[in-house]
């Protein structure tokens, strides 16, 4: 390479990059670095995931005896009548169906201008406790802060927040559409367990939840923080992860 094409490259290269550092942060119309959109607000339909049911229980509570598939049921028809003023809602199932999870991929991938929020609830060591976000997508962060800062809000308890983890599962890296996959708390932690089972509570979790989908498709990703950069990985497969 001459000397003069080298910096001609490094003034493209500079150029790209500060395009990319200086990217405002709320947009709809930009797109990453895939072709998908990031700054996302606008959107108008929110798919909403009641995560497992029929054959697939998900967790159960001990203390509680409720199942997993139950809870999410629940809690996804209560956050449809949240959002069914202002927004088209669409619920995954509306009852104690099995739905695979490469179906419901390609079901939400039959809609544009929406969202997919995916509603579970959290197992493991009982003294664990607290609301958790899973996300993936570059354009889905801002939605995944703001439904992970919604939750925190209503969850007592000073450790009653677990975080956001970008992870590939099958619901927040396969739709192509923004998603993300919200853990309500966890059912093997006893005390949140009798809080999950109070219907007063998955009230409060769905207006939450709500709140938080209103903001985005408000203002977009403002204040939501800096962007995480792009990852390109193989879709998630079967296996590869549970969920
Ligand atoms: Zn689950």
């Amino acid at each position: 390479m001459t000397r003069l094409l080298y910096l001609f490259s490094s003034a493209v290269a500079l150029a790209v990059l500060a395009s990319c550092t200086t990217l405002p942060v709320v947009a709809s119309a930009g797109r990453d670095d895939a072709g998908r959109r990031w700054g996302l607000r606008g959107f108008k339909t929110i798919i909403i995931d009641a995560g497992h049911g029929g054959k697939d229980f998900g967790a159960p509570s001990k203390s509680t005896g409720q199942l997993e598939k139950t809870l999410t049921l629940d809690t996804a028809k209560r956050l449809r009548a949240e959002l069914a003023d202002s927004f088209h809602t669409i619920l995954m199932r509306s009852d104690d169906s099995f739905v695979d999870l490469d179906e419901r991929v390609a079901r939400a991938n039959r809609y544009d201008n929406a969202v997919l929020v995916s509603i579970h609830f959290n197992s493991g060591p009982r003294s664990l406790r607290g609301p958790e976000t899973y996300f993936w997508r570059v354009d889905s962060h801002g939605l995944a802060v703001r439904l992970q800062r919604a939750m925190t809000r209503i969850s007592p308890g000073p450790q009653a927040n677990r975080g956001l983890v970008r992870r590939r599962l099958r619901l927040t890296r396969n739709p192509l559409i923004p998603c993300v996959l919200v853990e309500g708390g966890y059912l093997s932690n006893p005390a949140e367990a009798h809080l999950i089972c109070d219907p007063a509570y998955r009230q409060g979790l769905a207006r939450a939840i709500a709140a938080a989908i209103r903001t985005q498709a408000a203002i977009g990703d403002a204040g939501t923080g800096p962007l995480p950069p792009p990852l390109t990985s193989p879709p998630s497969r079967a296996g590869d992860r549970r969920k």
